[in-house]
């Protein structure tokens, strides 16, 4: 089904970002989406190339440009007609449905019960009640029906938010969770340290047992990770790359942590499930950096310093000098 497609696809990108799906959000996420504008397009892309999370806010001014923008007016009402069919479709049919739904039952019962009130006796009084009682019966079993209809659609939702921040792979948070979270630390003002974590010579074990047992891999190191590292969030970064953010100033601290929880990793007994074959511990290379006035420039240095722990013969954790000059990392 065509709307199915495009409709759950705006409500994965407006959970994705974490907004309201409001109509007026809908017809955003399904311009955007759809590449119908130039302008929406251009301005959301640079908002999200820049690592920034769509606010409310940003949606309202790059809509009023939209609205603003010399772009074919034709088709720009074409475009939100069909965007609004489309979210009418989903959710204003369902509330039609259920207001149609009390509207008839009313109507029904107020019938029945002035046949009653008019005096009737006998066979036509028994049948009057038992037509309302059944049309009771009746509408609670539309209300249950409309009621699970909302719930599905509910759970859907909270379905498309959760699988836009969730790795799925190793159902830890997602590149995008990660972004989200550093964006709100921004916002709020918070001094934070990142880590980024890569495996060592992650593609030997592709290469010597194959795919399936890296995935497998991969799956233990997330697990691990999160438990040596809690309560600080990790999230899956890229392939076999992690990134874990502390919302604490100081590096040196998490540098520790870090180094502890390599430790760990490479002290867990990794066996191959078919053969029961001993494998060799996983170890890692980490860069750990404290921010500077940008995230961007945050990421760079621990991306520095991570290049320098491989450089250095890998299984190590290194700091990321506090200046953020190119080459000092
Ligand atoms: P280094 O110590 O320099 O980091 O060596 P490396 O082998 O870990 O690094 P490299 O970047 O050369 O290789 C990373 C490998 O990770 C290559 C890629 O096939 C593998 N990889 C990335 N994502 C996945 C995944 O989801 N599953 C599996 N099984 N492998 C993956
Ligand atoms: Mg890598
Ligand atoms: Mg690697």
């Amino acid at each position: 089904m065509k709307q199915d497609t495009i409709g759950s696809k705006v409500l994965a990108f407006l959970a994705g970002n974490l907004l309201d799906p409001t109509p007026f959000n809908y017809r955003f996420g399904y311009l955007y989406l759809n590449r119908t504008s130039k302008v929406i397009v251009e301005e959301t892309d640079t908002y999200i190339d820049s690592g920034m999370r769509m606010t409310q806010e940003a949606v309202a001014e790059i809509m009023q440009k939209f609205a603003q923008a010399s772009e074919d007016p034709a088709e720009r009402i074409a475009a939100r007609d069909e965007a609004l069919d489309l979210f009418l479709d989903a959710a204003g049919e369902l509330a039609r449905e259920t207001q149609r739904q009390a509207g008839d039952v009313g109507r029904d019962i107020a019938e029945e019960s002035q046949v009653i009130r008019e005096g009737a006796e006998g066979e036509d009084l028994t049948s009057a009640i038992g037509r309302i009682v059944d049309r009771a019966a009746q509408a609670e079993r539309e209300l249950a029906n409309s009621s699970n209809r909302i719930d599905r659609l509910q759970r859907d939702l909270e379905e498309a938010r959760n699988k836009a921040l969730v790795d799925e792979l190793t159902g830890i948070a997602n590149r995008r969770a990660a972004r989200t979270t550093i964006q709100d630390l921004e916002t709020r003002k918070v001094r934070y340290c990142i880590a980024i974590i890569d495996v060592d010579h992650f593609k030997s074990i592709n290469d010597t047992y194959g795919h399936t047992v890296g995935d497998r891999a991969l799956k233990l190191v997330a697990t691990a990770l999160e438990e040596s590292l809690a309560p600080w969030p990790v999230a899956r970064w890229g392939g076999e790359e992690f990134l874990v953010i502390a919302e604490i100033p100081d590096p040196a601290r998490m540098v520790e942590k870090v180094q502890a929880a390599k430790d760990d990793l490479a002290f867990r007994k990794l066996r191959l499930r078919e053969t029961d074959e001993p494998m060799n511990p996983i170890t890692f290379s980490a860069g750990v950096a404290g921010c500077s006035s940008t995230s961007e420039q945050t990421l760079r240095r621990a991306d520095n310093a991570l290049y320098k722990a491989k450089q250095s013969g890998r299984n190590t954790v290194l700091i990321a000098p506090e200046t953020g000059r190119v080459g000092d990392a």
